[in-house]
């Protein structure tokens, strides 16, 4: 544990926080889920465009909002299509970032709503090892009911569409907590996204909307 310090854990976000936003992925990610939404439900581009944005607003991502809807998206589907596609070398290798996180002697959690390839993806380009994060919580971890045995038991029971836990829902910040392990007050959260910052705030974490870590 770091002497003197006020944090015993950092909670860090990936996408546009340990990278910076400006990398052109983000227009890349817009376009992938507009061509998805286009093909998975017979939609014109400017109507999976809205649908994306309005999706994004109410249910936190387009892969929650199409499942909250009653669509049979697998994730697995929707993240290979939406992310696998990615030009992933506009990720530049950044080796002052693997520096700075290997001296933050407090315990670091990775706290990403994207899947584990992608974020094993954005890691490699980016020269960082995933063995440098003491836990992982990602769209896998904070939604095993989403897949194998569980979705199908979910399925055959009928009801409800499943929710997608994601940040900045309670559900989510509770998931990091609880691999963060710590007092709420004693976790540094940093995240681009002012939503999740305001949750994670509100949860009592501390709180950082960084540019950039380092
Ligand atoms: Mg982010």
């Amino acid at each position: 544990m770091a002497a003197n310090s006020p944090f015993d854990c950092v909670l860090l976000d990936l996408d546009d926080t340990l990278y910076p936003g400006d990398t052109g992925l983000g227009p890349a990610l817009r376009r992938n889920i507009d061509e998805f939404l286009q093909a998975k439900l017979g939609v014109s581009a400017e109507r999976a465009a809205a649908m994306r944005v309005e999706l994004f607003r109410t249910h936190g991502s387009s892969l929650a909002g199409l499942i909250a809807l009653g669509y049979d998206v697998h994730p697995d589907e929707y993240h290979s299509y939406v992310h696998g596609m990615l030009p992933y070398d506009m990720i530049a290798a950044d080796p002052q970032l693997a520096r700075t996180l290997q001296s933050i002697p407090q315990r670091k959690v990775l706290f990403t709503n994207s899947d584990r390839a992608h974020m094993k993806r954005a890691l490699e380009r980016l020269g960082v090892d995933e063995a440098v994060f003491d836990d992982v919580v990602c769209f896998e971890t904070m939604n095993p009911h989403l897949f194998g045995e569980a979705r199908e038991e979910e399925r055959a029971a009928g009801g409800d569409p499943p929710v997608v836990v994601l940040k900045p829902s309670v559900d989510a910040i509770v998931a990091g907590l609880r691999v963060a392990g710590t007092n709420p007050r004693r976790t540094l959260f940093l995240d681009d996204s002012e939503r999740n910052i305001a949750a994670g705030k509100a949860l009592g974490l501390r709180t950082a909307l960084p540019k950039k870590l380092n």
